[in-house]
């Protein structure tokens, strides 16, 4: 009964697909294809293009996506770009690329080493951390573009002390974000307390959880291990068991993650969900049905993207 509220308000929660860009031109083709037919289905309030930390080829197509999904498919997008590990040359140019698209949502992030190096080399004009690249952008767009940050329910895993991790989300924040996206998690008291520590610490921009559709129970736990995230013991008790059936890891993970996801809109922390794609169609698609997220028959869509939701609160 509880999935009937949703019907009855209109202010129904929305929602959002992330993508990666593929490492082919096939892929990008087989994405595009994939995008049509989830939009199809449901309209999402945005799309987010993650972006491939260090840059190289791979960025250049994250432009490419961007663009092609803010001007071509009409698609409010938000692209995500890092500030490591990159000249700073190429920061400029996947800005500027995203201004004549049309585009006006970046999320600002820092990037993570790469994978054969546990460090990283900030860059030269002191990007350091993502904070770094907020105020860039600020200073170079003015308000532009509205920016994001990311947020994590259950600390940065390199943080070793937990109470900085709100300082530095606070310090994101006062440099320009309007809008915080979480890693993924699973464990939604642990991610309801942390709104409200987040609210007391005086950070006032919507959060968005990141979440984590679970397809098959090997990508399950090396997500949350790569995330350093906390698995709560009823999803191991209900997936374990069934781990090398992956219809019904899917099947039973979605349940699992459509509980998460309503008791966080319960909480009344959040109004939208930001749906970590994997470039996988299906499990998103089941996750909102089955929360009533779905645009019913009849529903007239409106997708003017000045409905961008913390838009307004600008
Ligand atoms: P920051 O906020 O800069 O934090 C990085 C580290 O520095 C943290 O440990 C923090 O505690 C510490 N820190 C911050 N400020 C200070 C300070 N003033 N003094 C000392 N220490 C400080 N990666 C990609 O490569 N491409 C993507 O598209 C991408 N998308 C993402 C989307 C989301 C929603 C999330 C949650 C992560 C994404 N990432 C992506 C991963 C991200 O780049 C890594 O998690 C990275 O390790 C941290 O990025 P950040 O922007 O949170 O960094």
């Amino acid at each position: 009964e509880k999935l009937d509220k949703y019907h009855e308000t209109s202010n129904k929660t929305t929602f959002s697909f992330e993508y990666f860009v593929p490492k082919t031109t096939q892929g990008v083709q087989n994405l595009y294809d994939r995008m049509d037919r989830m939009f199809e289905a449901s309209l999402p309030q945005f799309v987010d293009i993650t972006w491939n930390a260090g840059g190289g080829r791979l960025s250049q197509m994250s432009t490419e996506l961007v663009a092609t999904s803010q001007s071509v498919l009409g698609l409010e997008t938000c692209m995500h770009l890092t500030c490591t590990n990159m000249p700073v040359q190429q920061i400029d140019d996947a800005l500027e690329s995203a201004y004549n698209s049309g585009c006006q949502n970046i999320l600002a992030l820092r990037g993570d080493p790469p994978h054969d190096s546990q460090q990283w080399t900030p860059i030269e004009g002191g990007f350091h951390y993502a904070k770094d690249l907020v105020t860039y952008i600020k200073k170079k767009y003015g308000n532009h573009f509205q920016i994001g940050v990311a947020g994590y329910p259950e600390g940065h895993p390199e943080e070793t002390v937990f109470e900085n991790n709100l300082k530095y989300l606070k310090e994101k924040v006062d440099a320009g974000a309007s809008f915080i996206i979480t890693q993924m998690f699973y464990d939604a008291d642990n991610f309801i307390q942390w709104c409200k520590d987040v609210r007391a610490f005086g950070i006032d921009v919507p959060i968005i959880p990141g979440i984590m559709p679970i397809t098959t129970y090997d990508t399950f736990l090396r997500r949350a291990s790569w995330g350093a995230i906390n698995i709560p013991r009823e999803f191991t008790a209900q997936l374990d068991p069934i781990k090398d059936d992956d219809e019904l890891v899917r099947e039973v993970g979605t349940q699992l993650v459509v509980q998460m996801c309503q008791k966080l809109i319960d909480s009344g922390y959040i109004n939208h969900l930001h749906l970590y794609t994997m470039n996988l169609e299906k499990a998103p698609l089941m996750i909102l049905e089955r929360l009533g997220l779905l645009p019913t028959e009849g529903e007239v869509i409106n997708q003017n993207s000045s409905n961008f939701p913390w838009r307004k609160s600008l």
